[in-house]
């Protein structure tokens, strides 16, 4: 695990605005709300970031329970939009069940399930080097790539597109450096699986951030001046909420909600379709001055809470 902190984690977002959508910000300023219910009957169908939102960790965040069930009372289509590449749509209900939630696996879109769909249409995978643990859901269907892991992080010579799924205790500070070293005066293709740069994790309930594919991907075109843009399966990236869009025929994208704890991702990509947006202030903002974050990142979102 590569760890950083809430500084670098903006620094890193910041940097690399242009592989996002554009800044679509509401007209004027954030409305401050109680909780999602005040706003509930503006919406349709209700898009819900998994980490910092449900849960901490696989703790669910309390009231998060509770609020879905008052959703549900409502009758309003809900769906978990997450940039998690370790849960697809087979296991999501369960894993999910396992935290006090009663979401179906229709209920939860993640980027791995997007990933998926990409990886169904490549035709030469021996050119892809993948980031992600030796034991991974989608394991059919990445055969052919190199295992990067497993190669503790050097590229070989045949490989000149990279996918960053996944990533963790697997992938180590060493393999980074490997990555980079190998990676000199080469340019690759790149598609981020998460597209994320941090993720909160827990030791003794004390909160640290683990470094994920979209920082080592950042740090990758620091260091080596990768010339492309990766392709995004995750939220930023339009094609995870246009999926779930799709899914629930919904014509107007103002009847929406995105509801998340990341300016960069769960905000600017919720802004980016048309949706409105409701950004929580128990997630990776927690504790810290979230109007501050809003100015520095210039996203903005329709509404804050202070959670669900
Ligand atoms: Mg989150």
């Amino acid at each position: 695990m590569i760890e950083i902190n809430l500084s670098i984690l903006n620094q890193c977002y910041a940097r690399r605005m242009n592989w996002y959508p554009s800044v679509n910000n509401p007209e004027g300023a954030s409305v401050r709300v109680g909780g999602i219910e005040e706003i509930l009957d503006q919406f349709d169908l209700i898009m819900l970031d998994s980490y910092g939102v449900l849960c901490r960790g696989a703790t669910p965040i309390e009231g998060a329970i509770d609020a879905i069930a008052m959703m549900r009372r409502h009758n309003k289509a809900l769906c978990v939009v997450s940039n998690d590449t370790m849960t697809n749509k087979a296991v999501a209900a369960e894993k999910y069940a396992a935290r006090g939630f009663d979401f179906s696996g229709d209920e939860v879109v993640t980027s791995l399930d997007i990933t998926e769909n990409w990886l169904k249409t490549i035709d030469n995978p021996g050119r892809w080097g993948v980031i992600a643990p030796d034991v991974h859901p989608s394991d059919e269907l990445l055969q052919g790539m190199v295992r990067l892991n497993s190669q503790n992080g050097v590229i070989p010579e045949e490989v000149d597109s990279l996918l960053f799924l996944v990533g963790g205790m697997g992938w180590t500070a060493e393999m980074q450096a490997n990555l980079i070293a190998s990676a000199k005066d080469r340019q690759f293709t790149m598609a981020l699986g998460n597209p994320d740069m941090g993720a909160p994790y827990f030791i003794d309930g004390k909160i640290h951030l683990g470094a994920t594919p979209g920082y080592f991907a950042d740090c990758l075109v620091k260091e080596t001046g990768q010339q492309a843009t990766p392709e995004l399966f995750g939220k930023p990236g339009e094609t995870i909420f246009r999926t779930v869009m799709e899914r629930h025929g919904i014509t107007d994208p103002s009847r929406v909600l995105m509801v998340g704890d990341t300016l960069y991702t769960d905000i600017l990509g919720g802004n980016a379709v048309g949706c409105k947006t409701l950004l929580l202030e128990c997630g990776v903002y927690r504790g810290t001055d979230i109007e501050q974050a809003i100015a520095d990142a210039g996203i903005v979102p329709d509404f804050i809470a202070p959670h669900l």
